[in-house]
C-alpha cells in the first residue's frame, strides 16, 4: 500500500457514494485511518474540539451510530444525537429538509440514516454543512465499504487475484452493492455473488462490475467457500420486505458452521457487517479467520474519525 501524500480534497464535501473515490483516494483515505487507529489508540485529540456532529438517524443503528459518535469525542468534538425520532419533531411531521435546515444551525457536519434511497443526497442538496450517508435504504453504506475495503487491504496488501464471495440479501443489502463497486476500483478481485435467486445484485450493480471483474453467481456457499480468500456474509433484509412470510422462508437460508468453516481456506477472512441474526453460529466467533467481531468492527471508528477531520478540514 502506497503511503498517500495527497491533499485532503475531501474538505467540505458529503460523502454519499462510494462513486464519488478514486484509488488515490482510498489509498489516502485508509493512510489517514492508520494515523487514527494510533490516536484513537492512545487515547483522544482535541483536532475536532471546535466542531459539532449532528447523528440523524431515522433507521436502527448499532455499530454505526456508535462509532460515529466515538470518531467525534475521540477527535475532541460534541455531538447531537438523534436516533429512532420519537422525541423530535420529526414525530410531528417535519420534512426531512426542514430538519436537516435547522441541524446545519448546531452542527458542522451531519450524518445520516434513512429508509429511503436518495435520501442522503436530499439532505446534502440542502445543508450547507457535509453529509455523510450512513445508509440510505437499500442504496448504499459508503463508510461500512471504507472500513470494509480497509480490513481487506490489512489483511491482503495485493488485491489482484483475491476471491471475493459476497453472500446473502443482495438485493437489497447496502454494505453489498457499496463494496462490490468499491472492490472493483482497488484492482483485479474475483467475485463469486452468492445468493437465493429472488435476492440476486441488482442488475445496475452487475453490469457495473462485470465491465471491470470477473463475477460467478452460485446459489450455494459450499460451492465457493473453499475458493474464497474473503467471505462476506449479510443478514437477509427483513426491513426490506413487503411479505414476511418470503422473508420466514429465507431467512436461515445461509449459517455459517464451524463445520463449513473446515471447508475454507486456512488464511481467508470471514467478515460480517453485523448485526448477525443467524447466519453464523457463536462457535465460529473463536476462529481466527472470523474478524466480524474484531478488526472489522474496530476499523470503523478509525474509517470514521479519518472522515470526520477530513471532511472538516483538519488533516
Ligand atoms: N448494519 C448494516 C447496515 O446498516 C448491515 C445490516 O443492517 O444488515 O446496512
Amino acid at each position: 500500500m502506497k503511503t498517500a501524500n495527497t491533499k485532503n480534497r475531501f474538505v467540505g464535501k458529503d460523502i454519499l457514494s462510494v462513486d464519488q473515490f478514486s484509488r488515490e483516494d482510498l489509498d489516502w483515505i485508509f493512510s489517514k485511518a492508520r494515523e487514527m487507529r494510533e490516536v484513537a489508540q492512545k487515547g483522544r485529540t482535541n483536532l475536532l474540539s471546535h466542531a459539532i456532529l449532528t447523528a440523524l438517524f431515522y433507521e436502527p443503528s448499532s455499530r454505526t451510530f456508535g462509532s460515529f459518535v466515538s470518531a467525534m469525542q475521540k477527535l475532541g468534538g460534541g455531538f447531537i444525537p438523534l436516533q429512532g425520532m420519537t422525541y423530535s419533531s420529526v414525530a410531528k411531521g417535519e420534512t426531512l429538509e426542514d430538519t436537516v435546515r435547522t441541524f446545519e444551525c448546531y452542527s458542522d457536519v451531519i450524518v445520516i440514516r434513512h429508509p429511503e434511497v436518495g435520501s442522503a443526497k436530499r439532505a446534502a442538496a440542502v445543508a450547507s454543512v457535509p453529509v455523510i450517508n450512513a445508509g440510505d435504504g437499500a442504496g448504499e453504506h459508503p463508510t461500512q465499504a471504507l472500513l470494509d475495503a480497509f480490513t481487506i487491504v490489512n489483511t491482503f496488501p495485493k488485491i489482484d487475484g483475491l476471491k471475493v464471495a459476497l453472500v446473502g440479501d443482495l438485493l437489497n443489502g447496502r454494505t453489498v452493492h457499496s463494496l462490490s463497486k468499491l472492490l472493483v476500483k482497488m484492482g483485479k478481485v474475483e467475485f463469486f455473488f452468492v445468493s437465493p435467486k429472488i435476492l440476486s445484485m441488482p442488475q445496475e450493480i452487475k453490469d457495473h462490475v462485470n465491465k471491470r471483474i470477473q463475477v460467478s453467481e452460485v446459489e450455494k456457499l459450499e460451492e465457493v467457500i473453499g475458493k474464497a480468500d474473503v467471505v462476506y456474509i449479510t443478514r437477509i433484509q427483513k426491513e426490506r420486505f413487503s411479505d414476511l412470510t418470503s422473508y420466514e422462508k429465507l431467512k436461515n437460508y445461509y449459517v455459517v458452521t464451524k463445520t463449513l468453516m473446515q471447508k475454507a481456506k486456512k488464511n481467508m477472512i470471514l467478515m460480517h457487517p453485523l448485526p448477525r441474526v443467524g447466519e453464523i453460529e457463536a462457535e465460529v466467533d473463536k476462529d481466527k479467520r472470523a474478524v466480524y467481531l474484531k478488526e472489522q468492527m474496530r476499523n470503523g471508528l478509525y474509517i470514521r474519525m479519518a472522515l470526520l477531520a477530513a471532511v472538516l478540514g483538519k488533516i
